[in-house]
């Protein structure tokens, strides 16, 4: 279930969480080797990425929202 990125916080561990328009939250660590995203680092890089579409995995379990 592809859901939009719709804006941004960061979890109590300092990481880059996107917020879907689903109502989910999504991690969007930068950990590389495992999970490259330099784009969540910078500013810039996070407000190109809005409206960009994530695969929402809780959508599919039926999770409940993260809001
Ligand atoms: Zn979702």
């Amino acid at each position: 279930m592809k859901q939009a990125i719709t804006g941004y916080r960061k979890d109590d561990e300092n990481d880059w969480v996107a917020e879907l328009a689903c109502g989910h939250f999504q991690h969007v660590r930068h950990n590389p080797p495992w999970t490259n995203r330099p784009w969540v680092q910078s500013p810039q890089g996070r407000q190109e990425m809005l409206g960009y579409y994530l695969h929402c995995k809780k959508c599919i379990e039926g999770a409940p929202l993260d809001y």
